[in-house]
């Protein structure tokens, strides 16, 4: 298993303009923004780590693991569901 250092090392955003996975809203130049940052993402070798990391610890800023803020959002909104499910079922 990773750590968390070790798959941020991995990362393909490492070098990238951190803006673009940054972006301030959701409309406008951020629009452009949010899909290059996604672009990247889905060629990363570790963007479940980020995710699950994201999801983990509620980053609620940017592009995390191929998912903007709204998306990671809803997609949170099931993870907690399905956990709460998960341990009352343990
Ligand atoms: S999934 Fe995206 S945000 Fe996460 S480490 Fe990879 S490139 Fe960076």
């Amino acid at each position: 298993m990773l750590t968390v250092t070790d798959w941020r090392e991995l990362s393909a955003c490492r070098d990238s303009d951190p803006d673009i996975f940054f972006p301030v809203g959701t409309t406008g130049p951020a629009v452009d923004q949010i899909r290059k940052a996604v672009a990247i993402c889905s060629a990363c070798s570790v963007k479940e780590e980020c995710l699950q990391y994201a999801l983990e610890t509620n980053q609620e800023a940017g592009v995390w693991g191929g998912y903007p803020e709204d998306d990671r959002r809803r997609l949170r909104k099931r993870w907690l569901a399905e956990r709460r499910r998960r341990r009352q079922a343990s």
